[in-house]
């Protein structure tokens, strides 16, 4: 399919080939598809299906298995792990009156977040358009994914970090896989906006969700969740919101299943914020007739962003759906945490806020009884190890969680005790009472 870049602001048009970020207008750009002379929905949904018994990388990838709707390349010229193919769970809809609930594990990615369906696409377009080296501002999981990515693809990576706030599992993979890391003094925001400049001025290919060949490779999350689900969607889709980019992903590629045929009745997007960093959620409680940007502060380190780049996209996604967008206390994260984590489902603080999203709309009655959601779980339990001991250890309290007394019951602490095979014995007994 051909495809340009437009701006979703002005509407300008120009070639995908171009080295811009943005529209001269400052305006986001799209990647818009040509759906002229594109294969019939029925004819694609058999080619997608068709290449999952396929043994070759590009079929085996859950994001270049989809590459009509994601982007055409020369086989060759891909960096791939692959990636994508994440398993989907079913867990018991009925403690929240639901008539059915799945967990779509994007933790199970190669480097443990969603982040990688993006950065196999925009890395493999960077190697393409022959990049000299690839930069992006990180919470963390996109630091880790970029550094793995560039590693396959030889190119020189650099990471922008807001000092002390990130997860040590995430900081660990963009130091193994040989990112150039620089933690900056100031916030992921401040990061963002530097990284902008160093872009422009620097001639390196900037990687983050601003890139928007990164949300063509996110757009799969959906694709591949409608194929595990026998080409149906649920009534409810529901994705934590940082910096938007899944967001505005999910809307459009509903937009474009819609257009294609491939689904007639769209989803709805449930965004959930972390209360500490929720400008999105107050920018809709105004219908979005204005945006406050406000500075983060949330255990979710993930979803810790008070001025998201992708915002005018993702208010398309959720007019386009009839969304909504809701935010939930870190306590009711850690809680929702704890509830995945029992299930081994598993997940970092940012992944729960799904589920405590959920639970805070079904109590409002927005969801309603009898409606079916999918959960996106959007990053691996290992990511951030400190948050989960502290959890089970009864430690909340030190992460600055106000509402710690009601998680004490989440504590699993390891007990210390003797080596003798007796007192351990008598200690599995007392335990299994
Ligand atoms: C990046 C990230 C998010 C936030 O996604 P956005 O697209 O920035 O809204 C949520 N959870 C995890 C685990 C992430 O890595």
């Amino acid at each position: 399919m051909n495809r340009q870049l437009m701006c979703v602001r002005c509407g300008s048009t120009y070639p995908c080939e171009d080295w811009r970020l943005r529209c001269d207008c400052g305006g986001l750009l799209d990647v818009q598809l040509d759906m002229d002379g594109a294969l019939s929905h029925a004819d694609l949904a058999t080619t997608f299906q068709t290449r999952l018994s396929s043994p070759l990388s590009q079929d085996l990838s859950g994001v270049w298995r989809y590459r009509e709707l994601v982007l055409d390349l020369p086989p060759g010229e891909v960096v791939t792990f692959p990636e994508g193919r994440t398993n989907l769970y079913a867990l018991d809809p009925t403690p929240l009156g639901l008539s059915a609930l799945w967990a779509k594990h994007e933790g199970e990615n190669p480097t443990g977040s969603f982040k990688d369906r993006g950065m196999t696409v925009a890395v493999s377009w960077a190697r393409h358009q022959g990049a000299r080296a690839l930069i992006c501002a990180s919470t963390g999981n996109t630091s880790a994914s970029l550094a793995a990515y560039g590693a396959r693809a030889h190119l020189p990576v650099f990471v922008l970090i807001p000092e002390g706030k990130i997860a040590q599992g995430k900081l660990a993979q963009a130091l193994a896989y040989g990112a150039h890391t620089l933690q900056i003094d100031g916030s992921f925001d401040d990061a963002m906006h530097a990284v902008e400049q160093m872009a422009t001025q620097h001639n390196l290919t900037l990687v983050n969700s601003l890139n928007p060949f990164r949300l063509e490779g996110q757009k799969t999350i959906i694709l591949d969740s409608f194929f595990q689900l026998g080409q149906i969607l649920p009534d409810w889709i529901v994705v934590p919101g940082g910096n938007l980019g899944n967001t505005s992903a999910f809307g459009k590629a509903l937009i474009e299943m819609k257009a294609l045929g491939l689904i007639d009745r769209v989803p709805r997007l449930a965004v959930i914020q972390a209360e500490g960093a929720s400008p999105f959620a107050r920018a809709a409680q105004g219908n979005f007739r204005h945006f406050e940007p406000m500075q983060p502060e949330t255990i979710a380190t993930a979803i810790r962003i008070g001025n998201p780049v992708s915002y005018d996209k993702a208010v398309r996604a959720i007019r386009f759906t009839n969304g909504v967008v809701t935010s939930v206390t870190d306590g009711e994260i850690l809680q929702a945490k704890h509830d995945l984590d029992r299930q081994a489902v598993g997940c970092e603080p940012a992944s729960a806020a799904t589920l405590a999203g959920l639970r805070r709309l079904t109590r409002e009655q927005v969801v309603r009884c009898g409606e079916s959601a999918l959960l996106i779980i959007t990053g691996n339990l290992l990511k951030d190890p400190d948050t989960t001991i502290a959890l089970a250890t009864g430690q909340t309290a030190a992460l600055g969680v106000t509402e710690a007394s009601s998680l004490a019951a989440c504590a699993n602490e390891p007990r210390h005790v003797p080596s003798d095979p007796e007192t351990i014995g008598r200690i599995i007994e007392e335990e299994l009472q």
